[in-house]
């Protein structure tokens, strides 16, 4: 696999971060990450392609495998073994309600929708359809087709 690159926030990672720590290294590839939320401390082997992205210094607060490149978007540098926390975190992106304010469906990952209602789900990846993910006006598109047919977008911030 290749090395993961976010194309949205990376506020998960930087919030997350806080408590991913580099315990020890072994050489400037290997290095034991302490997850301070769980305990759990286990081996990263930096992505090859991700090594010299690695050898600059993170930002500051930032989990120390976070690194972001020239283009502004976010980089994993040991995504493939990422410990446990990061694998399960779910990045809650948008939030989709019905006419009467309820809230009935939810944005993951790359524009992913979770519900119950079959017609929403349906409406939602036709709209996706019709415009790429992440392009400017997208969110703007799936806004405008969401409210034609009663429900309201909004990004959770
Ligand atoms: S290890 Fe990777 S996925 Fe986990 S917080 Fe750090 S950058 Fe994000």
């Amino acid at each position: 696999m290749a090395t993961f690159t976010c194309t949205r926030c990376g506020k998960c990672c930087i919030s997350l971060g806080r408590h991913i720590r580099i315990e020890r290294s072994l050489s400037s590839v290997q290095h034991y990450v302490r997850n301070a939320i769980s305990g759990e401390v286990m081996i990263v082997t930096i992505h090859p392609d991700s090594r010299d992205l690695f050898s600059e210094e993170p930002e500051e607060g930032w989990c120390p495998f976070l690194r972001r490149e020239q283009d502004g978007r976010f980089t994993c540098t040991i995504y493939e073994n990422r410990p446990a926390v990061c694998r399960n975190f779910r990045c809650l992106t948008m939030v989709i309600s019905g006419p009467d304010g309820t809230e009935v469906g939810q944005i993951v990952g790359k524009a992913t929708i979770t519900t119950r209602d079959a017609a929403l789900k349906e409406l939602w990846n036709n709209l996706k359809k019709q415009f790429l993910f992440g392009e400017p006006g997208w969110f703007e598109h799936m806004q405008k087709g969401l409210v034609a047919h009663g429900y309201t977008l909004e990004a959770v911030t």
